[in-house]
């Protein structure tokens, strides 16, 4: 009788694994089609410089952030097309076709509003050990006609962990260019304070998983943007989603922040209505001359 109960379980898991590995096909040609017609789209949420007063409070730059709608199956999150797409050598592809789309875009809200705003483009570690990803990035930057202070490209610390000193030279020749890196999720990986010195980094994003720890984590916001400061780089606080953590972390001195309380990620075109809302508020009335 056990051995049934067993040979049963065993049916059981069988035919589940054989639906999954059929799922994942599905999944990975899905995919595939997708990247190839270009139907990736990309959302992009503001990132705000903090002032001493809310209303001082200034738009910088846009995150770029990637979306797929897969037909019959509706949004899937990058979190989970992401990793496939690595899986799959897809990510290169999918990593420009994000940037030039970002970027293009981009040069169009710089061209309406008159500001230096910046794209903010996540890269993913395979990207990143690619010996051709700063040539394309130069190519796809002078091909919109942007320059390389209007990127700043994201990396993980666990990323950058896989090949320290590849890394290390990437990233320098990424800066090199004159585009700033951040690190993002600081905060969640391993890296030590040595490292950290070495690192050719001028943005730390703060992860939010201690925005929402506020007012506990407050302590901990404060030393990174200390730490911040000592290798001369900035601070950006992701996954402000209230009113109240938003005071605190401009208490603590964080320059930058992110989140659904300052804004949700938007659709390109709603980007620039949002744009004329809050660059407009604001710019200084043009002062009558004479
Ligand atoms: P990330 O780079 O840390 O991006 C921030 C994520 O937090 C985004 O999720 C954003 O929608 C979400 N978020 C923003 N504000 C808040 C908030 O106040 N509360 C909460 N709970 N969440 C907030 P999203 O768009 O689902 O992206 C998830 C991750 O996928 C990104 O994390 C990034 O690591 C990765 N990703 C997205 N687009 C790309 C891409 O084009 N290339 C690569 N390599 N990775 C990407
Ligand atoms: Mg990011
Ligand atoms: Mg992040
Ligand atoms: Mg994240």
């Amino acid at each position: 009788q056990a051995k049934d109960a067993g040979r049963d379980q065993v049916a059981v898991f069988d035919a589940g694994l054989r639906q999954t590995a059929g799922e994942r096909l599905e999944l990975h040609t899905d995919l595939r089609a997708a990247v190839d017609r270009g139907g990736i789209s990309v959302v992009y949420q503001p990132v705000l410089r903090l002032n001493a007063h809310a209303d001082g409070d200034e738009v910088v730059g846009l995150e770029a952030l990637a979306r797929w709608h897969r037909p019959g199956f509706g949004d899937v999150p990058p979190t989970a097309f992401i990793p496939t797409a690595e899986d799959l050598g897809l990510i290169h592809q999918l990593g420009e076709q994000v940037l030039r789309t970002a970027l293009r875009e981009l040069a169009g809200w710089r061209r309406t509003t008159g500001r230096p705003l910046v794209a903010a483009v996540n890269m993913s570690a395979l990207q990143l050990a690619d010996a051709r990803f700063v040539d394309m990035v130069a190519r796809v930057l002078a091909e919109v006609g942007l320059p390389p202070s209007a990127l700043e490209l994201e990396i993980t610390e666990s990323v950058l962990m896989l090949d320290v000193d590849q890394s290390l030279r990437r990233l320098a020749e990424l800066r090199g260019l004159g585009v700033s890196i951040a690190v993002d999720d600081f905060g969640t990986g391993y890296s030590s304070l040595a490292y950290l010195r070495d690192l050719p980094v001028d943005v730390l994003k703060i992860d939010r998983s201690f925005t929402a720890q506020l007012p506990g984590d407050r302590a901990m916001i404060g030393f990174i943007v200390e730490l911040a400061r000592a290798i001369g780089a900035t601070t950006v606080v992701e996954g402000v989603e209230t009113v109240e953590q938003l005071d605190l972390v401009r208490g603590i001195g964080c320059d930058q922040a992110q989140g659904f309380h300052l804004s949700r990620p938007l659709a390109a075109q709603d980007v620039a209505p949002y744009l004329e809302r809050r660059v407009g508020a604001a710019t200084p009335r043009p002062r009558t001359v004479g």
